[in-house]
């Protein structure tokens, strides 16, 4: 197979040759005989490596309801990714080394996009007593990557000892920050918006304090740590700090910290208290969203995570306090990126590479994705058309669930076609 007349990283055209599901040959576009093999075309379309995204929610097993593992990757490739962690908190809880492996199975069986799963920390999520981290390490399913996410690991002994447990074979602690007495009962953002609808106030110390002790921790025992979903500026700041002290720490921000802000919770295209916006952490403010920007810009905050959440209508579209929170994001993330990094003039498309699948990749410790589009490399690539603009419409989607904030809105760009290890998942636009 070739893709022809592409620009890798937005630069000169050329022809990407796939051979055996790996990059054969890259020559200047139109250099090459018409030949027999199959041709995909790539004008106006740039490419990247294939996106991997470090937090995903597939909810298989146990919400079959809201997304499954084939939906869930299927989603995935449409907004160009070709690997996803999955994590943890499904029903049986990925605790042990029987359900990763299911899960990682499934996804292999799926055959759109590389499943990952993340391990939980702790049995059941419950924060009591370490799970078998290291046979979930030895499992078939590799797993690297461990968290509670949806819940805290807020014990401070149990978080150290998985810190230092994960040293044996090179794993990190992927840690939600969320201090549980501070939010208990919180609704939104605390601030002048919670104040005034009178909904309970989510603050931003109940993030910040988790991630300052969690540094320290890490520091502490000589391990990885990296935090999920950074939503505040205080974070940030605690980051940067972390890692002038040379520290092993990452964090990630989410597509939704980078483009909407609180006040969408008291007035949107949508109306008041619509749940839509409802999303742990919660949407902060227009100064917390400029810090996430700039950070994500100077590599401080190293990577863009989808915390795709899938719930289905009736999770959703319910009152406010009652609602589920989490939005779907694998299939909008690329042009959300582009929205508030790209053509806002923060990042290139080298940037977002990097931003979106090297360095998850390499924080993740998955071999075979997150490499540069060289000869030699694995076939993983994503074609995008930044040019177009164009409406978003959840009924497009390939994931079972719908909660998408962006609905009706007009974003840029397009995943024109997807590529796992050679193998198209997504030919214009469409699964494959
Ligand atoms: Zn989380």
């Amino acid at each position: 197979m070739r893709i022809n007349n592409v620009r890798i990283l937005g630069g000169e055209p050329v022809d990407i040759h796939i051979e055996d599901g790996v990059i054969g040959a890259i020559t200047p576009a139109g250099s090459t005989e018409a030949g027999a093999v199959p041709v995909v075309d790539g004008k106006g379309a740039i490419a990247l490596p294939g996106l991997v995204d470090l937090h995903t929610h597939l909810r298989e097993p146990g919400r079959e309801d809201a997304e499954t593992v084939l939906t869930g990757t299927q989603s995935a490739a449409r907004g160009g990714y070709t690997a996803v962690h999955a994590m943890a908190n499904t029903s049986p809880v990925a605790d042990t080394a029987g359900v990763v492996e299911q899960v990682f199975r499934l996804g292999q069986a799926g055959g759109y996009c590389d499943v990952q799963p993340v391990g939980a920390v702790t049995v059941g999520l419950e924060g009591k007593q370490l799970a078998e981290l290291g046979a979930m390490a030895d499992s078939a399913a590799r797993v690297r990557v461990f968290s509670d996410d949806g819940k805290c690991v807020d014990d401070a002994v149990l978080m150290r000892r998985a810190l230092e447990y994960v040293k044996a074979f090179d794993g990190v602690v992927a840690q939600h920050a969320q201090e549980p007495r501070l939010t208990e009962g919180a609704q939104m953002n605390e601030g002048v918006i919670s104040g005034r609808l009178g909904l309970t106030g989510w603050p931003a110390v109940a993030e910040e304090a988790v991630i300052a002790r969690d540094c320290l921790l890490a520091a502490h025992v000589g391990s990885r740590l990296h935090v999920c979903h950074l939503s505040t500026a205080g974070s940030v700041e605690i980051i940067r700090w972390a890692k002038s002290k040379g520290w092993n720490v990452t964090a990630e921000v989410t597509p939704h910290h980078l483009l909407l802000t609180d006040d969408l919770v008291e007035d949107s295209p949508v109306g008041a208290y619509n749940p839509i916006y409802k999303v742990n952490p919660p949407l902060r403010t227009r100064a917390d969203v400029e810090a996430l920007r700039q950070a994500l810009a100077d590599g401080t905050i190293d990577v863009v995570a989808t915390d795709h959440a899938p719930h289905p209508v009736e999770d959703k579209e319910t009152e406010w306090s009652a609602a589920a929170m989490g939005m779907v994001g694998l299939e909008t993330a690329l042009s959300v990126v582009q929205e508030a990094m790209v053509d806002t003039g923060l990042l290139d498309w080298a940037g977002v590479a990097q931003r979106m699948s090297v360095v998850p990749a390499q924080i993740g410790r998955l071999t075979g994705h997150g490499q540069p589009l060289e000869v030699g490399a694995p076939a993983n690539i994503v074609l995008y058309d930044p040019a177009v603009r164009t409406e978003v419409d959840p009924a497009a989607f390939a994931s079972k669930s719908r909660n998408t904030p962006y609905e009706g809105m007009t974003l840029p760009g397009r995943v024109v076609a997807t590529f796992l290890r050679g193998k198209p998942t997504v030919l214009e636009g469409k699964l494959s």
